[in-house]
């Protein structure tokens, strides 16, 4: 959804832009007699458009511990991903031997 502005048609009879702001209040819209004092925005932002910026509120960083073994960031409640271990003993073996095929 990137639609340019100045594509918007506007209503007939609108006289040059900056000096009214097209389907505002009904037939009764203020028209300046010069360019508005404030920025304001030309058209009403969609609920979709609010929603979406305001689904980014509520995002943080992920909590992260030092691991007791090896003291490598680690999320807190999950293996450690460096040494492999939980609780103070080895439950996953991290080696560099892969039985796989990809690149490293
Ligand atoms: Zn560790």
């Amino acid at each position: 959804m990137h639609r340019s502005l100045a594509s918007v048609p506007r209503p007939s009879g609108a006289v040059e832009p900056g000096s009214t702001r097209p389907g505002g209040s009904g037939p009764a819209a203020v028209r300046y007699p010069f360019a508005s004092p404030m920025a304001v925005p030309k058209q009403k932002q969609s609920h979709s458009r609010t929603s979406k910026r305001r689904a980014q509120h509520k995002i943080t960083a992920p909590a992260l511990n030092s691991c007791p073994q090896c003291h490598q960031p680690r999320r807190p409640h999950r293996v450690c991903p460096h040494c492999g271990t939980y609780g103070g003993r080895e439950v996953v073996d991290v080696s560099d031997v892969h039985d796989h095929d990809h690149d490293h």
